[in-house]
């Protein structure tokens, strides 16, 4: 190890890529050793093609910029990655950088490369930098779920990975915000899929470069804690050898280093000194056997004293993302406590390399569908955490960070906003503010103008267009999926109901007063006050509300509300006025669905308690029901025909003839009518029923729809329905 803090702190001084010139001939060799003649001539192709649209251009280094795709291909070569994925990693920068487009890659290659780099250039498009106050675990899920094809994730971690390693020559501000995303965002991503070679050069570099300076301490103090404790750590090696051939094992003993940023790490969460950290060194076992695993672990209890509390067996248990080892921390010489993981082979493949472990040791050659390898590396997490009888948690992992349940979108000030899967613009909306989801009318996404039930996907960017004076639409209950939308939509129905019911409770204690020749402002404000406390309404309007709502007769409030002054009201007191209709009062008067009342028809009102007003036809034979509770009646009449559309039903018998229906729905339409559903119905094989159910402005429009309807010859008979 050189004195250099960057040398020391790298496991992959001896890596090819470190050296100066690595060249595509160096790579084609390279794969030659699994791959087939074709696929290397495929990837050398791809070699071409990026050479030339970078043709010019140059590192920051000096170096020709094709120099950095092919060590990204390198990096993925040593994971065994397939051949696309290694074109894709040549090609990787050119949509970015260059003028090519998406379209010309997929007609050159193929579909999958051009979606693979394009994969590629849209994680790096995310500007992290603007999106200072997102938040990193959610930027990570969004990384994640934005990826269809794990291997773009892979390409863009070992690009991550090379320009962590020549980060040396950019400026110190750049180099401190790249080594700070590394260790946020892209390092847990790959401890995420389990990919640990990656993690932790991602997180020795990133500390290096991020805090130097205590790097560099770190560096000396663990050089000097190494000088002395070097020969501890020859001695339990040799003295754990010895006992594995005792017992007739193969296995493999390692001592080693813990990593630094490991070190720091623990030393800042635990608020430790160096000092007073005493497992900086840890041993490693590598046996065959899972039971063996066991044995050694047996073994090494009774060699070194095992520190209680410290095992963990994460075999049986293993870690999210797949991780399996025996962990023990051991009292080894001098008290010193150290660490001690015991694994088997396959074991250790997959801590190092986690979903790639799959490429590496499984696939080579075999038609090679790299989305069904990952899908098989999760149904194996399953199956492991399935015998280990906790799945739960880890599905919840698994879903969010790769099949998501949520999308992550963007407000325009780079503010993350995570929501469930199906989420509407009004969701985002309201997630923001409930007055922005209020009074939202559209919105932008990624720039274009898109309508409020637009659902979101991960990565768009949203930004919503209000106009003062909106107010929600009951209609949007019927998209909205977050809880916090809907519960706010229901709110303002509620109120609005409430708004309506006062009025229209205004207006009937006045027309009932009025019948009395009374009048409410003429009233002794005591006696309201005596009237509203004795049935426990704080407010006028609350009592203005309870009647507009049904809960409270007019009648019976006037009466009360009279009664007091001189006993009974007036034996002759005419009727109360009529209260007139309009069709826009709300929620508070309703329409019957058994007549369905339009304008022009003799109607009646019924108090229906919780929902207000019920206007019926006259003749409407529900109406029977009600002929004992004459306090629920109300005198109704319609204002003048208005603007609104009213629903009424109405039948009409056919003929059996084929395009009887189309006729006739045609016939109904060019009237103005508006469908809202159809039945038909056959009644003897030569006649159907069809149940129109249309909306009118009143009676003098659906006489002109029947009249017009009686000229159809096909037809023989219609009336309106009433049930
Ligand atoms: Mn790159």
């Amino acid at each position: 190890m050189s004195a250099a803090p960057t040398a020391l702190v790298l496991a992959h001084t001896d890596d090819p890529t470190d050296k100066p010139r690595f060249l595509i001939s160096d790579l084609c060799v390279y794969l030659e050793s699994y791959l087939s003649p074709e696929q290397v001539q495929e990837v050398y192709r791809a070699y071409l093609f990026g050479a030339e649209a970078h043709e010019g251009q140059r590192r920051k280094s000096g170096e020709p910029y094709i120099y950095h795709p092919i060590a990204v291909a390198r990096i993925l070569a040593d994971m065994r990655m397939d051949h696309k994925c290694l074109m894709a990693a040549l090609l990787h920068d050119v949509i970015e950088d260059t003028p090519t487009a998406k379209e010309q890659l997929a007609s050159v290659f193929d579909e999958e490369i051009a979606e693979l780099v394009d994969g590629v250039s849209k994680l790096t498009q995310i500007d992290f930098k603007s999106r200072a106050e997102a938040q990193a675990a959610s930027l990570r899920k969004m990384l994640l779920a934005m990826t269809r094809d794990i291997r773009v994730i892979l390409i863009k971690l070992a690009d991550r990975l090379h320009n962590m390693r020549t980060l040396g020559v950019m400026d110190p501000a750049k180099c401190r915000r790249v080594s700070r995303e590394t260790l946020e965002i892209y390092a847990p991503i790959a401890n995420r899929l389990g990919i640990n070679s990656f993690r932790l050069e991602l997180e020795e570099l990133g500390f290096a470069h991020y805090w130097p300076w205590r790097h560099r301490i770190l560096v000396q103090a663990l050089r000097r804690a190494r000088g002395a404790r070097r020969e501890l750590v020859a001695t339990v090696e040799t003295a754990l050898r010895r006992r594995l051939v005792q017992e007739g094992i193969q296995g493999e003993v390692l001592g080693r280093q813990k990593h630094l940023y490991g070190i720091y790490r623990k030393m800042r969460e635990k608020r430790l000194a160096f000092s007073d950290l005493a497992d900086v060194f840890a041993f490693r076992v590598v046996v065959d056997r899972v039971d063996t695993c066991y044995r050694v672990l047996g073994l090494v209890h009774n060699l070194y004293k095992p520190v209680p509390g410290r095992f963990k067996d994460y075999i049986a248990i293993p870690k999210s993302n797949g991780y399996q080892s025996l962990h023990t921390v051991l009292f080894g010489p001098h008290g010193l406590p150290m660490e001690l993981q015991i694994r088997t082979e396959a074991m250790h493949r997959v801590a190092e390399s986690g979903i790639a472990a799959h490429w590496m040791y499984k696939l080579a050659g075999e038609g090679s569908n790299t989305q069904a390898l990952a899908a098989d590396w999760l149904q194996n997490l399953l199956e492991m955490q399935r015998g280990s009888g906790d799945s739960s948690e880890f599905l919840e992992h698994v879903k969010v960070d790769l099949f998501p349940d949520e999308v992550y979108v963007f407000t325009p000030r780079g503010r993350i906003m995570v929501l469930p899967k199906g989420a509407s613009v009004v969701d985002f909306a309201y997630a923001i503010h409930s007055d922005v989801g209020s009074t939202c009318v559209a919105a932008r996404i990624d720039r274009r103008l898109a309508p409020l039930r637009t659902v979101l996907r991960s990565g768009q960017t949203v930004e919503i267009i209000n106009a003062p004076g909106a107010v929600p639409n009951p209609a949007w209950l019927n998209f909205v999926v977050t809880g916090k939308a809907r519960a706010s939509v229901r709110a303002y129905l509620k109120n609005l109901q409430r708004q309506e019911a006062e009025a229209l409770g205004r207006r009937l204690l006045d027309a009932e007063l009025g019948g009395h020749g009374a009048k409410l402002a003429e009233l002794p404000q005591e006696r309201i006050q005596r009237y509203l406390q004795s049935t426990g309404l704080a407010e006028m309007t609350d009592l203005f509300a309870e009647i507009g709502l049904g809960n409270r007769l007019p009648a019976l409030v006037a009466r009360r509300l009279l009664s007091d002054e001189g006993g009974e009201p007036s034996a002759e007191a005419v009727l109360p006025h009529r209260l007139s209709i309009k069709g826009t009062e709300g929620m508070v008067v309703n329409y019957a669905r058994c007549c369905r009342p339009i304008p022009g028809d003799e109607i009646v009102g019924l108090f229906n308690p919780g929902k207000g007003v019920v206007v019926h036809r006259q003749e409407c034979r529900n109406l029977g029901d009600f002929q004992a509770q004459r306090d629920r009646w109300l005198d109704v009449e319609w204002a003048e025909e208005g603007n609104a559309d009213f629903t009424t039903e109405i039948r009409v018998e056919v003929g059996n003839r084929r395009g009887a229906l189309a006729t006739v729905a045609a016939a109904i339409s060019e009237q103005g009518c508006n469908i809202e559903n159809v039945q038909s119905r056959e009644r003897d094989g030569m006649t159907s029923a069809l149940e129109f159910l249309i909306s009118v402005k009143g009676r003098a429009h659906l006489a002109r729809v029947m009249r017009r309807l009686r000229q159809i010859p096909l037809v023989m008979r219609i009336n309106r329905v009433s049930r």
